[in-house]
């Protein structure tokens, strides 16, 4: 058995914009550039504000039977 871990890259010092991908800016970290800053801000606040949609058409089944312990 001969494994090394070469898993310790130096992908912690060089961060990518999360956005694109490409080297992160020293201005505007994380990210490359404004305008990904500003994408990722747009996405953050469209996301907080907006009202997560779940599926409500299934009728209401009460499923109320859970598997609990045994109860003897
Ligand atoms: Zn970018």
């Amino acid at each position: 058995m001969q494994q090394k871990a070469e898993d310790q890259g130096q992908s912690r010092k060089a961060r990518r914009c999360p956005i694109c991908g490409k080297p992160a800016s020293e201005a505007e970290r994380p990210f490359c550039s404004r305008r990904c800053a500003d994408i990722d801000l747009h996405r953050w606040l469209s996301g907080a504000y907006a009202v997560p949609v779940r599926p409500d058409d299934e009728p209401e089944d009460s499923a109320l039977d859970e598997p609990g312990p045994e109860q003897g």
